[in-house]
């Protein structure tokens, strides 16, 4: 997979504000007291709560920090959780579904002081607009938003007619929707690289080019091997997303890869008056989602398309403005500058996967497209809990206790048969 470092035609490197000092692969035998797996949100987050805690925490990120989807997805914030409250009160009832839904407000909470006390550099901009791609779902829509703010007190949402959407993003294709005012974009490879600089200022350690390769039960406590160094610590936490290696077992069975493509044009210049006119980000209701947000260099971020094999496209570039084009047609002269993938990590039901895979060992993972928000907190939360946090635990609880199941098809079987399903369901957005 592309997992070598920050891609090649990432506007988030070309733009970073930030830059970390040498963070070299450990060597020999290391002690530390939490080893965490994996240098993006989730770990970058634990690892700030644990050094905050004072408890020494080592991070080993086998590529550089950021470089997984964390540092090149597309900056959306999205509240809530990726499905819908409606759809989780069907399955796990109401209760709970309230608890999941104060701790994504949670999440939201936290990742605005993140950005406020570590990343400022991040540029965090409100506004989040929902755009439906087919005809009808007004009433939905309608019901859905009376709904959130009623039973779960979120007063950020206003439905978005036909007109008030088209003149929102500068386009009619779409057909109605609404607008989240506690939603928002930021420039997320500033949010990871902010994130290690506090981590690092708070005493903690983070290692590149520094893959885990195993880990193991040794007396009380668990080594974890990398190819230079053996590192002996109290306790493991596994992070990893859509770059999940086989060091996290069982839990890949149940977090599968996917890849999603980004774009950015050159700077739209006058053009960029009429696109998001407000300055908040889109994302529209394909099952394969096309989502755009303004840069603050004045250019497009655009996300769209999706494969499910371990290549990409040939002409990525290509491939991404294909869906540009359908939404913004009249920017068919306009430069592509940037281009690149990255792999996001699903779970069947689309809520993370908080998992204990044996003592001592912690795993989160599978945010489902919604990690720009979940990611840091859950990392947080795993962080509070390695330091002894029982809030943090009942909290990470709630997650624990959904259901997870595994993709079907078994070992060999489970690729095929999930690319089969979803590229059906990806088939259904252009019928
Ligand atoms: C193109 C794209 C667009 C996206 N857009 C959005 C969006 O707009 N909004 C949103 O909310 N979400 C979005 N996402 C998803 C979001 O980026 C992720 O959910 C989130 O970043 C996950 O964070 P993470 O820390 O769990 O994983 P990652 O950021 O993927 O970090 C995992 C890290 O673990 C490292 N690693 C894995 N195995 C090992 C090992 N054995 N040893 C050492 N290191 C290891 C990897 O190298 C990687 O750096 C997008 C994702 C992609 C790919």
């Amino acid at each position: 997979m592309h997992n070598d470092g920050h891609p090649s035609g990432s506007w988030y490197a070309e733009t970073a504000a930030i830059r970390l000092p040498d963070l070299p692969a450990p060597e020999g035998a290391v002690r530390t007291g939490v080893c965490v797996v994996g240098a993006g949100f989730t770990g970058l987050g634990a690892a700030l709560a644990l050094a905050r805690a004072g408890v020494p925490v080592l991070v080993l990120e086998q590529a550089s920090v950021g470089s997984g989807a964390s540092g090149r997805n597309g900056g959306q914030v999205h509240p809530g959780h990726r499905q819908e409250a409606e759809w989780l009160e069907a399955r796990v009832g109401r209760d709970v579904t309230r608890r999941l839904w104060d701790m994504a407000e949670a999440g939201r909470a936290h990742l605005a002081g993140l950005v406020a006390d570590v990343a400022p550099e991040a540029g965090y901009r409100p506004g989040l607009v929902t755009a439906r791609h087919r005809p009808g779902g007004e009433a939905e829509d309608a019901r859905h938003l009376e709904h959130l703010a009623r039973a779960y007190d979120y007063p950020h949402l206003s439905l978005l007619s036909r007109e008030a959407l088209a003149e929102e993003l500068g386009t009619d294709v779409y057909h109605g929707g609404f607008r989240d005012d506690g939603g928002g974009h930021l420039h997320s490879l500033n949010l990871a690289l902010g994130l290690a600089r506090a981590v690092l200022a708070a005493g903690g350690v983070i290692c590149e080019g520094a893959p885990a390769l195993s880990w193991s039960r040794r007396g009380g406590g668990i080594e974890v091997a990398t190819p230079t160094a053996r590192i002996t610590c109290d306790r493991l936490v596994l992070t990893g997303d859509g770059y999940l290696t086989a060091i996290a077992g069982a839990a890949r069975d149940r977090v599968m890869p996917i890849n999603n493509f980004v774009l950015v044009t050159e700077p739209l210049g006058a053009r960029a008056d009429r696109i998001l006119r407000s300055g908040a980000a889109a994302a529209d209701t394909r099952f394969v989602v096309n989502y755009f947000r303004k840069t603050d260099d004045g250019r497009l971020l655009f996300g769209g398309g999706e494969t499910y094999r371990q290549t990409y496209p040939a002409d990525l570039a290509g491939y991404v403005r294909r869906s540009l084009l359908k939404i913004y047609p009249d920017l068919a002269d306009v430069g592509i500058t940037h281009a690149w993938g990255g792999s996001v990590g699903v779970t069947l039901n689309r809520t993370p996967l908080v998992a204990a895979p044996a003592p001592g060992v912690t795993l989160a993972a599978g945010y489902s497209g919604q990690g720009v928000m979940l990611a840091p907190y859950v990392g947080h939360l795993l962080g509070r809990e390695a330091a002894g946090d029982r809030a943090a635990v009942e909290a990470l609880d709630s997650l624990r206790r959904l259901p997870a199941p595994a993709f079907p098809g078994g070992r060999w079987l489970r690729r095929p048969l999930t690319i089969a399903g979803l590229t059906w369901y990806a088939l259904r957005d252009r019928l």
